[in-house]
């Protein structure tokens, strides 16, 4: 996997990263000597392929702040003058940029701000998938550095105030509320004996295991051995195992303790057959002789 990185304030090249992405290495921009930040990964060296970018559609309403900003985007992505971009608006599926890969990754950057309300292609397909978009990363009022902060939410506990935060204006760049179990980022240690659980039970645990553990971290792990299974993760990644766990009383440990609320697995209602379906059922295997009560008997 390559991991590239591009420096937020000359925002004009990628730069592959030689370190792992979780080695605390800082790389600095060759031009400016700014931090580099994160941009993209995947399983694609950089090549010299010539990247186009058609844009298909527009809905934003015709006035207004939004399409303002969307005539200006424009103008910076194809170099366009403001007559040419306010046509392009109006026509359909039009070529609106062609050039190398780093160029096409800021441009994505850029129009993504206004999707779902625009529809763009790119071809051939962009083959990395982006990371924190690095406009982000510089304040857009005072140009100083950005940070990543947490703030309590008053009155409300199990939530927490997470996002961007310049420093010099006081003011969040963007933020949203959520859970803090979704910002915890402490790696959980669970250990499930698996001796006597129900086949059925089991089913639906190794199911949740299967979905656990993300290839771009690799701090977390799991492992299934004979008789337990053992998984290292962020709060939000194993509060599926944990709520299932907790709904069928599975005993398991955790190390340190989970400080968060489990959400309660929603139980699942048998269903009852009713006389209809009993109808279509016949319908669909003739020859087959049952009644509802029958099927709910057996449930
Ligand atoms: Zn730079
Ligand atoms: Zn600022």
């Amino acid at each position: 996997m390559y991991v590239y990185e591009i420096c937020p304030y000359c925002m004009d090249q990628l730069y592959e990263r030689k370190q792992p992405i979780d080695d605390a290495v800082i790389n600095c921009c060759p031009k400016c000597g700014s931090k580099m930040e994160y941009a993209c990964l995947g399983e694609y060296k950089i090549d010299d392929t010539i990247y186009k970018i058609i844009l298909n559609n527009v809905a934003i309403p015709n006035s207004g702040d939004k399409k303002n900003k969307f005539i200006e985007t424009l103008m910076r992505v194809g170099k366009f003058n403001r007559e040419e971009a306010q046509k392009i608006c109006r026509t359909k599926n039009t070529l609106i940029f062609e050039g190398n890969v780093s160029e096409t990754y800021v441009n994505i950057n850029l129009l993504e701000d206004f999707v779902p309300d625009i529809h763009y292609t790119v071809n051939p397909p962009f083959a990395l998938e982006s990371l924190l978009n690095p406009f982000v990363s510089i304040c857009p009022i005072c140009g100083n550095r950005t940070v990543t902060r947490t703030e309590d939410v008053n009155n409300r506990s199990e939530d927490i105030k997470s996002g961007i935060y310049c420093e010099t204006c006081k003011d969040w760049i963007m933020f949203d509320i959520c859970s803090k179990a979704e910002v915890d980022d402490t790696k959980y240690y669970v250990e499930v004996p698996l001796e006597g659980i129900d086949s059925e039970v089991m089913k639906k645990i190794m199911h949740t295991f299967d979905g656990l553990c993300n290839i771009f971290d690799s701090a977390c792990n799991k492992r299934l051995e004979e008789k337990r299974i053992i998984v290292q993760d962020r709060a939000q990644n194993i509060e599926d195992l944990l709520c299932t766990l907790e709904y069928y009383k599975i005993p398991y440990k955790i190390d340190p303790p989970y400080p968060h609320k489990i959400p309660e697995l929603n139980p699942v209602y048998k269903n009852k057959w009713t006389e209809e379906e009993v109808r279509d059922l016949i319908k669909a295997n003739p020859g087959l002789k049952v009644t509802a009560d029958e099927l709910n008997v057996l449930g």
